[in-house]
C-alpha cells in the first residue's frame, strides 16, 4: 500500500516509512493512495465475526504485504484483547465503551497497533533502535508507555509536566521500568511539547538515534480507531449517528474511514469542548486555527486539530459533501458538569468528561433532526480518570476498575529535568 503526502500528493511512501517517520518529510501526514470498499459478505457475516477478524479484513489493505498475515493477526489480537461493548444509557443513546483497556482510555488501541507494527519493523529491517519520544498532558503517555512496555528495540522517551497530570495518570507513565522512561519537566505541557519539538528537528540528535513521535497523525495510530465503529455496528441492527468527543480529530477521522470502507452509519457529530475551531469552519467555510482553551475535558484542548486536513482529504475538499454527513458543536464546562449530574441521576451512567460532551453532541442532533436513528457516543476514558470533576458532581465514589488498584501501591520512577531544552537534549546524547 502506497501513502501519499497531503503537502504534495507526488510524494509517495510504503506503509512502513510511514510507521517509522510518523510525518512525511515535507512535514505533510501520509494518507492512503487508494481506498478498497470491503466486500457485502463482510457485512452480511459482520454479527458472527470475532473482533480479530474484524480488525484484519479492515486494515489489511492499508498494511499490504508489508507485514504477513501471521504476524499482523498477532498484532491485531494484543491489540484488541479487551472488551468494547455498546451500553444502552437512555431510550435510543448507548455509549459506546472504550475505556476497557489497560490504561483507561481509547488510545490503548492505537497505541498498541503502532507498537506493534514499529517492534515488527525494528526487527525485520534491522533499523536498529528506535526512540518514541512523546510530550505528554495526560491520556497519550500512558497509553504509549503500557502499548510499548517491552517491545525490543524501542526506546521509549515520555516528557510530563511536573504536578500537572492525575495522579493515575502519573503512576500508568512512571512505575513501568523496562524500556520507557518517564523525565519529569519542571514546566507545564507546552514546555514539554516545544522540547520534543525542538529535538525532532536537531540533527546532532537525530544522527545519534533514530527518533519517532507516536501520537495521532502517525497512520499506525490513527487508522486501527476504525476497529471500534465495525465493532459497535457488529452489537447493533440500525444503521446509527456516531457523536465523537474530538480533539485532534483522529478518531472521528478513523470513523469516516469505516464509512468509506462501506460500514453503513447515519451520520457523525463531532463533540467538542469550547475548542472550536471546526465548529465554526463547518458555518464559515474558513478553516482558521486558534490558541487552545484550557477546558474540564482536557484531552480535547486543541485549537488547531491535526488530523482534520485528512477528514477534508475524504470529501474531496467539498465543504457541501462534508456537511450531509458529518456537523460539529461545541458545549461549555458547565454544561458538561451538568450533563455528568444530571445523566447519573436520570439514568444511572457515570459519564467521565469527554463522554458527557460526546452525549451532548448526539443529543443535540438528534433533537435538531428528529432522527430516529439509534444514537452511539463513544465514551472515550473512563471516569476514575477525571475522579475528581466527576465525584464533585454525581457525590457518590467512583468505582476503581480492579486492573488499575494495584498501581497506586506501586513506586514512582521518573527522572526530573528543568524545561530547558538543553536538559533534554543531554539526555537524549546519553550525556547524563
Ligand atoms: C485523546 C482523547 C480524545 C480526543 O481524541 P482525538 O482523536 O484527538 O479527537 C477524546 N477523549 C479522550 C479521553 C482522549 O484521551
Amino acid at each position: 500500500m502506497r501513502y501519499f503526502s497531503l503537502n504534495n500528493h507526488q510524494h509517495f511512501s510504503n506503509f512502513e516509512n510511514a510507521v517509522v517517520r510518523g510525518l512525511a518529510p515535507d512535514k505533510g501526514l501520509y494518507f492512503p493512495e487508494k481506498i478498497e470498499k470491503l466486500p457485502a459478505s463482510f457485512f452480511e457475516e459482520l454479527p458472527k465475526l470475532t473482533n480479530l477478524e474484524i480488525g484484519y479484513q479492515s486494515i489489511r489493505q492499508f498494511v499490504g504485504d508489508e507485514i504477513p498475515e501471521e504476524d499482523l493477526k498477532k498484532i491485531i489480537s494484543k491489540t484488541l484483547d479487551f472488551e468494547f461493548p455498546v451500553v444502552p444509557v437512555e431510550n435510543g443513546i448507548s455509549s459506546l465503551e472504550l475505556f476497557h483497556g489497560p490504561t483507561l482510555a481509547f488510545k490503548d488501541v492505537g497505541a498498541r497497533f503502532m507498537a506493534g507494527c514499529l517492534g515488527y519493523f525494528s526487527q525485520k529491517s534491522n533499523l536498529g533502535n528506535i526512540t518514541v519520544l512523546v510530550a505528554t498532558s495526560g491520556d497519550t503517555g500512558g497509553a504509549v508507555a503500557n502499548g510499548f512496555l517491552g517491545v525490543e528495540g524501542v526506546e521509549v522517551v515520555i516528557l510530563y509536566p511536573k504536578g500537572k497530570v492525575s495522579d493515575l495518570q502519573e503512576k500508568q507513565l512512571t512505575t513501568l521500568g523496562q524500556n520507557i522512561t518517564a523525565l519529569e519537566v519542571d514546566g507545564v505541557f507546552d514546555d514539554c511539547q516545544a522540547m520534543v519539538k525542538q529535538a525532532f528537528l536537531d540533527e546532532t540528535i537525530t544522527t545519534h538515534r533514530k527518533l519517532t513521535s507516536a501520537n495521532s497523525i502517525n497512520v499506525a495510530r490513527w487508522l486501527p480507531q476504525m476497529f471500534y465503529y465495525f465493532i459497535a455496528a457488529k452489537q447493533i441492527q440500525e444503521k446509527p449517528v456516531f457523536a465523537v468527543p474530538s480533539g485532534n480529530f483522529g478518531n472521528i477521522c478513523a470513523g469516516l474511514m469505516a464509512r468509506e470502507l462501506g460500514l453503513p452509519v447515519a451520520h457523525f457529530v463531532a463533540a467538542n469542548n469550547v475548542n472550536n475551531t471546526v465548529v465554526d469552519f463547518m458555518d464559515s467555510g474558513k478553516y482558521q486555527p486558534k490558541p487552545s482553551t484550557a477546558t474540564i475535558s482536557n484531552a480535547m484542548d486543541v485549537g488547531d486539530p491535526s488530523n482534520f486536513v485528512r477528514i477534508l482529504q475524504l470529501f474531496g475538499n467539498e465543504h457541501q459533501a462534508l456537511k450531509k454527513d458529518f456537523s460539529a458543536y461545541s458545549f461549555s464546562d458547565e454544561d458538561t458538569r451538568k450533563t455528568i449530574r444530571e445523566v447519573f441521576q436520570k439514568e444511572n451512567y457515570i459519564l467521565d468528561p469527554h463522554g458527557a460532551v460526546g452525549y451532548l453532541g448526539l443529543q443535540q442532533y438528534l433533537k435538531e433532526t428528529a432522527s430516529e436513528a439509534p444514537g452511539i457516543f463513544l465514551e472515550t476514558a473512563h471516569p476514575v480518570k477525571f475522579l475528581d470533576t466527576v465525584e464533585e458532581e454525581i457525590q457518590t465514589k467512583v468505582p476503581v476498575p480492579e486492573s488499575v488498584r494495584s498501581l497506586f501501591d506501586k513506586k514512582k520512577k521518573s527522572l526530573q529535568i528543568s524545561s530547558k531544552y538543553e536538559d533534554l537534549k543531554r539526555f537524549l546524547l546519553d550525556e547524563n
